[in-house]
């Protein structure tokens, strides 16, 4: 039987970076994914003939440049197409409101609801800017161990206590966003609803929470912290559907050796005196590893492809309560034609059409919208961000045609007891997303070819994410950094020496970043 240096549980995006470093730095690894295809949530499917859907993640911004670059995968066909404008909010009363990248339109287009707003946004991102540069470098970096007395780790933290002390009394507000919640920030430096309630909804994506609510305003940082091709801030499509991304990865990390094996479901995770010794497959066979390292979240690795009874009690209790709670469902849509805005006539594709759509008028609809799912039932009016991939990729729809995301909340994992089933609540919860769509767009409804729901059930069962949740675990302050996934491994290792994580459990988190998996890696071959 063939020993690996290392076996990667898990094909996503994380787990294919970790993959190609360890490979690059010549060790034989596996990767195991128990899919058909590769990327986990970083995936395109061909839902429909012709129709190339990222049925998951949709929009990319925060992955490393440092990965790019080290592994050539541009070369091996990765491409960003950078979104200008950026957002694109139509409003109840006629009105509608474009934003980004572009300095000068983004500042005409706030004029039209505040002067004082348009005047503050720059402000608002230069002080951003100067908590990213404090934040940024930490994303690959190990996290130190605030426990632990070792002079690395010690090192480790005074660099930190310095990088901090440069802020000055930016410092405050870098505290604030890491703990604190979105809308006193944005009450401050903001006075126009139409403006905030924009904002505010990247301060919820992922998170069973509203902007009200602490943890909120780190959700809204975390989606402002990446670049496309450079630029700080711009987020954009990946040609091809964000699957095309995890291919490109895939493809340096085999053309550096790497196996890459998918519909291989990984069963248990094998260990002997407290050491991983390699992987059972789901159909019995096994592989033996001097290194496993799980791509998985830390509740699936640790309880459910392990005995727990061999972990240490403390670790195993953590993990059971670690914080999956989740509100988002998906729904991908393909189209006949765009969306013809009432407030913006166009049926071509147009600026309305290149970036995120907002559906959200205020940051009361959002309160509302959560105030139904906190009860056990789909919000009445859910707040919708669809994004129209095919409006700048001609590769992902058939000429003519269109695909959408919507990624909308909340639709709460655990439906009360009178909800009804999951499948009555998908339909009427997509119907409502297309209703409140139409009456921006009153062609919407008749352009809709076919749609996917996808509940956080139904993420759980096609990623492997437990509840549904996007980031594999709740991202507030008390699950980051040297926190995550629990207190004292946040360094990818885990109690069971052999035994890494590689995946969004682990520093710095969900979204497609790659970050997880660099720094697991580096981590992997320090230990030899
Ligand atoms: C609906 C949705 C929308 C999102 N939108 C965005 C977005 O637009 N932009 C963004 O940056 N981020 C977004 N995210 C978050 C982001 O996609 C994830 O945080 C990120 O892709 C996680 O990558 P990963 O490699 O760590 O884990 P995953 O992608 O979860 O990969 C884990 C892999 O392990 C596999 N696996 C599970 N169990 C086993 C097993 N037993 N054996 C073998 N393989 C197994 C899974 O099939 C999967 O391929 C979104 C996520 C979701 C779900």
């Amino acid at each position: 039987m063939t020993t690996y240096d290392a076996i990667i549980i898990g094909g996503g995006h994380n787990g294919l970076v970790t993959a190609a470093y360890l490979a690059r730095a010549g060790r034989k690894v596996l990767v195991l994914e128990r899919r058909e295809m590769l990327g986990g949530c970083a995936v395109t499917e061909e839902l429909w003939p012709g129709f190339k859907v990222s049925t998951a993640s949709y929009v990319n911004s925060l992955f490393r440049p440092e990965i790019i670059r080290d592994l050539e995968l541009k070369r091996h066909g990765f491409q960003m197409l950078p979104r200008s404008p950026s957002s694109f909010t139509p409003f109840p009363d006629g009105r509608y409101l474009l934003m980004g990248p572009d300095k000068e339109m983004t500042h005409r287009e706030i004029s039209k609801f505040s002067r004082k707003d348009a005047e503050a946004l720059p402000k608002y991102e230069a002080m951003l800017e100067r908590v990213a540069d404090f934040l940024e470098p930490t994303l690959v970096q190990t996290p130190p161990n605030p426990w632990s007395m070792k002079p690395g780790n010690l090192l480790a933290l005074l660099k930190l206590g310095l990088a901090f002390r440069k802020l000055g009394t930016d410092g405050q507000k870098a505290i604030e966003i890491l703990t604190g919640a979105a809308n006193p920030i944005l009450d401050r430096w903001f006075e126009s609803e139409e403006v905030k309630a924009t904002i505010a909804t990247d301060a919820i994506i992922g998170a069973f929470a509203t902007p009200s609510m602490p943890g909120t305003a780190y959700v809204l940082f975390h989606h402002v912290m990446g670049e496309c091709d450079g630029v700080r801030g711009v987020w954009g499509y990946v040609k091809g559907g964000m699957g095309a991304l995890s291919e490109a990865i895939a493809s340096a990390a085999r053309e550096k050796g790497a196996e890459i094996r998918t519909g291989a479901s990984v069963a248990r995770i094998l260990t002997s005196n407290g050491t991983a010794t390699g992987i059972a497959l789901a159909d019995g066979s096994e592989y033996r590893a001097m290194k496993v390292v799980s791509g998985v979240d830390a509740r699936v690795t640790f309880l459910k492809l392990m005995d727990p009874r061999e972990l240490p009690t403390e670790f195993a209790d953590q993990v059971r309560h670690l914080d999956y709670a989740s509100g988002s469902a998906k729904i991908n849509l393909a189209l006949s034609e765009v969306p013809d805005f009432s407030c913006l006539r166009g049926n071509a594709p147009g600026p309305q059409h290149r970036g995120t759509i907002h559906l959200c008028p205020t940051r009361e609809y959002i309160e509302r919208a959560f105030d139904c799912a906190k009860y056990g039932h789909i919000s009445d009016s859910p707040i919708v961000e669809a994004t129209i991939p095919s409006s700048l990729d001609d590769t992902v729809a058939p000429k003519g045609q269109y695909v959408m995301s919507m990624f909308t909340q909340y639709f709460p994992y655990k439906l009360a007891p009178d909800a009804g089933t999951l499948e009555e609540n998908k339909k009427r919860y997509a119907e409502r997303c297309i209703d409140i769509m139409t009456e921006y767009a009153p062609n919407f409804r008749r352009s809709v070819l076919n749609y996917q729901v996808l509940a956080p059930a139904d993420i759980e069962r096609v990623y492997g994410l437990t509840g549904g949740n996007i980031m594999q675990g709740t991202m507030s302050l008390s699950s980051l950094s040297f926190m995550r996934p629990v207190p004292g491994y946040a360094d990818y290792r885990t109690p069971i020496r052999g035994l890494y994580l590689c995946g969004a459990a682990t520093h710095p988190g969900g979204g497609v970043m790659g970050a997880c998996g660099y720094n697991a890696a580096r981590e992997i071959l320090r230990d030899g």
